[in-house]
């Protein structure tokens, strides 16, 4: 390939990033990442870098695995393309339909296919409405969701998000869309007990609801443990207080698995972890391991029930059950199932990291540190007893740790001031050890230069 510095100027010039700084893009240029095997990336300068967030918590069954490249080869070849509009249908949508129904709790016995998470999210917005008007309450049309939440960054998912930066910009959010405060007890739990600040932030739905009027509420949406908002590991109080409410107020669940799905908190899906029955479960990334894009929303037999006996839901994207999209997710699901790769990565590598990651919390720089499955956080401080915030803007320390995690050969992403992982599921004890020394020595780099 081109010389590194080429390939910067090239894509600086010409390629416009997700959520990147354009101007610092073309200060320092990108690091280019040229290939990728298990839990290792190789950049364009032949540097080795541990990805500690699998890609962008997606690559579960980690990097490299041939059987996925020659599924979708086999299919292209067989059959490279064909919708499932207007009464067709093709064998990897029905027989990854069949799959996602027997591996999702409870009732999630059908499948609407979506090409990522943000435009399942947006199928699914349109779902829950569509449902009461199909039950003949239209007003049910209101939509309660997170602050700091991320649901994605269409017009429907950006808007369920509850992302300041992202509602700034372009109109967010849309109509019918409300927010409440999410379960941070690290950042807003002040001297309460996380057990009662958990019940507290649940009531806030209850309390939105009855401002709202319940008779025009359509759905709750939310991640198990939110991901992109920092890892934000919610009390344990939280989640039954949730379900008791949805359910007094006869209010759909949507449950957001884009993250928590195919293994990532120790179970199959995140619901399952924190013991929450959904209405409708999200999913993307892990469905494929990201090797090629793929959503989900997995449906309860109440809601589609409903739909389809409805007139024809006029909703549907091009891609909707792509064939190679699904072969790829049926042989991913095959692998995550039959080589263990969910189970061991619940039972032996999860408490292994664990024990590490908490361990964590002994250096100076870190407060609180939460792991749930293989998705954890720390949270930087200046003062642990108090939980204090630094003076420098929000997000500059925690700017500055990953950029030394990046220099250490490390991914490890920031939230603000929090530090976030998600390996993939296959990473090894040794490679666990290998995560934690370089976060420890980023940390510890991170610590001079703020104290310089
Ligand atoms: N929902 C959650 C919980 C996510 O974390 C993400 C992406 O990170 C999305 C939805 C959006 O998915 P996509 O980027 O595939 O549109």
């Amino acid at each position: 390939h081109l010389p590194t510095a080429e390939l910067q100027a090239l894509d600086a010039a010409h390629h416009m990033h997700p959520f990147t700084f354009g101007a610092e893009l073309a200060e320092k240029g990108a690091r280019i990442i040229t290939k990728a095997m298990g839990v290792w990336l190789t950049d364009s300068e032949g540097e080795e870098i541990l990805d500690a967030m699998a890609g962008l918590w997606c690559v579960n069954v980690g990097y490299g695995r041939e059987e996925l490249a020659d599924v979708a080869a086999r299919q292209m070849k067989q059959l490279p393309f064909y919708n499932t509009f207007f009464q067709t249908s093709h064998v990897p949508a029905i027989m990854l339909a069949k799959k996602l129904a027997e591996i999702a709790p409870g009732d999630l016995n059908h499948v609407f296919f979506n090409g990522s998470g943000s435009d399942s999210n947006d199928t699914n917005l349109r779902m829950v409405r569509h449902y009461w008007e199909l039950k003949g309450q239209p007003e049910r049309f209101n939509v309660i969701s997170r602050w700091n939440g991320y649901h994605g960054s269409t017009m429907g998912g950006g808007s369920l998000g509850g992302m300041k930066g992202i509602h700034a910009q372009g109109g967010l959010p849309i109509p019918g869309i409300h927010h409440i405060d999410q379960p941070d007890w690290w950042s807003e739990g002040g001297d309460m007990t996380p057990e009662d600040f958990g019940l507290q932030r649940a009531q806030e739905l209850e309390a939105k609801i009855l401002e709202l009027g319940p008779e025009t509420v359509a759905a709750f949406i939310a991640e198990p443990v939110q991901g992109a908002g920092g890892v934000i590991v919610p009390p344990a109080t939280y989640w039954p207080e949730i379900q008791r409410i949805v359910k007094k107020y006869d209010i759909l669940l949507i449950v957001d698995e884009v993250i928590t799905g195919f293994g990532r908190t120790g179970n199959w899906f995140g619901s399952q972890t924190m013991g929450i029955t959904p209405d409708i479960m999200t999913c993307a990334k892990g469905i494929t391991s990201g090797y090629i894009p793929l959503g989900a929303s997995i449906v309860s037999d109440k809601i589609a029930n409903v739909i389809d006996e409805g007139d024809e839901f006029a909703h549907g994207y091009t891609y909707s059950g792509h064939p190679v999209a699904c072969a790829v997710a049926l042989e991913n699901i095959r692998l995550l199932e039959e080589e263990g790769i969910v189970e061991r990565a619940g039972k032996e590598i999860a408490p292994y990291l664990k024990e590490k990651w908490e361990a964590l919390v002994d250096h100076p720089l870190v407060g609180e540190a939460k792991i749930v499955g293989l998705m954890g956080s720390i949270a930087l401080t200046p003062n642990k007893a108090t939980r204090a915030k630094f003076k420098a803007p929000g997000g500059t320390v925690g700017y500055i740790c990953r950029e030394r995690c990046f220099a250490n050969n490390l991914v490890m992403r920031h939230v603000g001031d929090r530090m976030i992982i998600s390996p993939p599921l296959t990473i090894t004890k040794a490679e666990v050890d290998i995560l934690i020394d370089r976060a420890r020595k980023s940390l510890d780099e991170a610590l001079e230069r703020i104290n310089a």
